[in-house]
């Protein structure tokens, strides 16, 4: 069978159908090779979602290119959300691309690299794997991403995931849980939920199910020490949901809940709704009902209409609000979003001075809360060796999530404890912007 190697791009969502694939391609005897110079079959899976991600995508299909013409790759595919914008495109401006599958043709994989296809499949009906999808893990065998559901309702202006990943579709609970077990069994201790919008979760099952309850089953299996919450909705972030993860062991005290921006006039035109009063209340709420809470947000900056004096709510929201966490985007213009026909477009140079502003407002901020932590003790998850400084190892506590927080670098510490996935008690001796450092005490 022909050797394949993956180039897996975007948000976790996406890395979950790659592992997807992989789980496919091995249950048909395919051998899945890191080397991309050694494979016959080239797969990259790519992210659309904004102009720079969309870039990452198309430089990482032509640096794929170069392999048909240096390597063994005699079978090139492109997969993934720029696919569902882009595919004829693709097909036609890159050449060297045998075929394309979009995010919900997913189980198509094995045909194409089985040759047993030309690549142009019937039409596609809304994909989402389930406990009995094989999957291949590759973040390491102490956490994964869990998948709960696909696709999004919302009509938020500024995106176009919901035409690339359809209606909002909920796996069943006994799936997750079922897939939980699973990889319980294989040694992993801390699952990251994930959806467009895990907050949702359930609302469109017969009968109708609910992430607290959801919550409440996976604090049940054994091996999970770690569940965590990505993607919330602000207006779907309940009390009950509140209230099921401040009582619930396993789950992390933990919330990602992109505001996208504080201004009542931006976030009308976003049709995300709400204002920089809403906002608050749900911070002080979250941090009242979830004690020792870290909170995640992120932002966008640019955004058609955005005045100085928006700008400047969403930098006293930001003051106000005092985040552990924040991401912040530049607006990105895409002709297939409802916000590319609104008027007012920010220069993008202004853009880029106001993300760089809040950029520097938040690092201030992260540094000061980071600063909390030295001289305490924190239990935290070893991951490895560390992706910047080779000599130190890697840790992350309960308040970080995995490639999108900051971690702990270990600069001391009993040889045995250096073990990926093994839980150590750390003892703060130092605070960076967005990283911490200690030493293992226990
Ligand atoms: S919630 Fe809004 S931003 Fe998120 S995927 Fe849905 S439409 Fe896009």
């Amino acid at each position: 069978m022909p050797k394949v190697s993956f180039i897996s791009l975007g948000c976790p969502k996406n890395l979950v159908d790659t592992e997807v694939m992989l789980g496919m391609l091995c249950q048909q005897g395919f051998e899945i090779t890191n080397q991309q110079s050694e494979a016959e079959i080239l797969v990259v899976n790519t992210c659309g979602f904004i102009d720079a991600a969309q870039q990452e995508s198309v430089d990482a299909i032509l640096e794929a290119t170069r392999w048909k013409e240096e390597g063994k790759c005699k079978k090139l595919i492109v997969a993934g959300c720029l696919v569902e914008r882009f595919r004829d495109e693709i097909l036609k401006e890159i050449p060297q691309v045998d075929a394309v599958i979009g995010p919900n043709q997913v189980p198509q994989i094995v045909a194409l690299c089985s040759q047993a296809s030309d690549g142009l499949f019937a039409e596609e009906s809304p994909f989402l794997y389930d406990e009995t999808t094989p999957r291949v893990l590759t973040t390491g065998r102490h956490f994964t991403y869990l998948k709960v559901a696909e696709g999004c309702d919302h009509g938020c202006t500024f995106c176009v995931i919901p035409q690339l990943k359809g209606k909002f579709r909920s796996r069943r609970p006994s799936s997750v849980v079922s897939e939980a077990n699973q990889m319980a069994r294989q040694g992993v201790k801390e699952i990251n939920l994930i959806a467009q919008d895990t907050t949702l979760y359930g609302h469109d099952l017969e009968p109708r199910a609910t992430l607290s309850a959801l919550l409440r089953q996976l604090n049940d299996v054994d091996g999970i020490e770690w569940i965590r919450l990505l993607y919330c909705y602000p207006h779907s972030t309940t009390d009950e949901l509140l209230e099921a993860v401040a009582r619930l062991g396993k789950v992390c005290k933990y919330f990602d809940i992109p505001f996208q921006h504080a201004s009542a006039k931006i976030l009308k035109l976003m049709k995300r709704g709400g204002n920089a009063e809403f906002l608050l209340r749900l911070v002080e709420k979250v941090r009242r009902c979830v004690s020792d809470v870290t909170l995640r947000s992120t932002m966008i900056v640019g955004f058609p209409g955005e005045t100085e004096e928006d700008f400047e709510m969403l930098i006293q929201f930001v003051k106000q609000a005092q985040l552990d966490r924040l991401g912040v985007f530049l607006y990105s213009d895409e002709d297939a979003s409802a916000a590319f026909h609104l008027g007012e477009k920010v220069p993008r140079g202004v853009a880029r001075k106001r993300r760089d502003r809040l950029m520097r407002l938040q690092q201030k901020i992260s540094l000061q809360k980071n600063h909390r932590w030295i001289g305490k003790r924190v239990r935290a998850i070893v991951d490895g060796p560390s992706v910047e400084t080779e000599l130190l190892w890697q840790a992350r506590m309960q308040g970080q999530a995995p490639d999108i927080d900051g971690h702990i670098l270990i600069n001391d510490g009993p040889e045995n404890a250096f073990r990926a996935g093994e839980f150590v008690t750390l003892e703060i001796n130092d605070a960076h912007p967005y990283d911490l450092v200690g030493r293992i005490v226990g």
